[in-house]
């Protein structure tokens, strides 16, 4: 199905991230989580490609799997930076090999450790979104960063550079994480006024433990509310009440979320079940959703 109808066709969505797993033990577990995951009846499910373009066949075969074996409908992470033109055909068609017609389009960034890049390659994702866009048969998302991307000059120009995304084709969002609602809301609005019609659905990551916060945060430059930097300052040597203080968090950030009108919810579940099984549980159990 159609991502972006699911989206319009529910009060509200609810979506999973998973990551191709390395070894023979991830994906054991990765299935279990799957598995549990399921239960919980999720609108669709994406799943990540590595930004070194190594592995493209792990992303749809996943993909696959978790449609076929499953019955869920999934998003395949798209990333560019690392491939040539006819590579982006390549890709293109073995997803639609696999049944995959919905993609999240992104540039992914390249490490420094990373090989030297193609000729001519994707600098920018809206290049990728155009190509899909005119080889059909694909609805196509694009990632938006509530506290900007760490790149843009400025919020505005993050997002003028967002719309470039939408007109060449995207015709749905999903945020980068962010612990601060505020700043969704506020990214949603400058969005609409700039002319961003197409649905935007909130990132979010249950916190796990301290030290994975810090990496993300780093990793993708969100801020840690002070609030939230304090209180597991005071918890951090107590692993499951870090946990459970991470569970409540998303809980309530999740439920104003959708109070206040958010499409739907994408968990960046890291693999896990736990957090993203308890939040959506109780989030369930009081009528949000469908
Ligand atoms: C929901 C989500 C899922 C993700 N999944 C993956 C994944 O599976 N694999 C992975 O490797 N990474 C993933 N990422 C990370 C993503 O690849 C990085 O954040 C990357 O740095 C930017 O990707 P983008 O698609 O947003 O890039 P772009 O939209 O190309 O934007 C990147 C930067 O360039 C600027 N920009 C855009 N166009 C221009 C232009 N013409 N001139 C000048 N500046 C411009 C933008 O303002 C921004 O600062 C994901 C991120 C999100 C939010």
């Amino acid at each position: 199905m159609n991502v972006r109808e699911l989206i319009d066709g529910h009060k509200a969505v609810f979506s999973f991230e998973f990551f191709p797993p390395k070894t023979e033990a991830d994906t054991k577990a990765l299935f279990n989580v799957i598995g549990e995951l399921k239960t919980l009846q999720p609108d669709y499910v994406s799943v990540t490609h590595s930004a070194t373009g190594a592995a493209p066949l792990k992303t749809a075969a996943l993909a696959r799997i978790i449609k076929e074996n499953y019955g869920m409908e999934p998003i395949a992470h798209f990333t560019c930076i690392a491939h040539t033109r006819p590579e982006v055909r390549d890709i293109a068609k073995l997803l639609k090999e696999h049944g995959i017609r919905n993609v999240l389009a992104l540039r992914g960034d390249r490490r420094p450790d990373a090989p030297p890049p193609p000729p001519n390659p994707y600098n920018y994702a809206a290049e990728l979104v155009r190509d899909l866009n005119a080889e059909g048969g694909f609805c196509i998302g694009v990632a938006g960063y509530p506290e900007k991307h760490p790149e843009a000059p400025s919020p505005e120009a993050d997002i003028a550079r967002l719309r470039e995304k939408v007109d060449a084709g995207a015709s749905f969002i999903i945020t980068q994480l962010f612990f601060n609602n505020a700043d969704y809301f506020s990214f949603v609005d400058k969005c609409r006024a700039a002319g961003i019609a197409v649905p935007i659905v909130p990132g979010i990551m249950p916190v796990t433990s301290h030290k994975q916060l810090n990496r993300f945060s780093e990793m993708c430059g969100c801020v840690i509310p002070k609030h939230l930097a304090e209180d597991l300052e005071r918890i951090k040597d107590m692993p499951e009440a870090v946990v459970e203080y991470g569970i409540d968090f998303a809980y309530r950030q999740c439920k104003e979320l959708l109070d206040k009108g958010a499409p739907g919810l994408h968990f960046y579940t890291l693999n896990r079940s736990v957090s993203t099984m308890a939040v959506l549980r109780r989030l369930k159990n009081e009528g949000y959703g469908k």
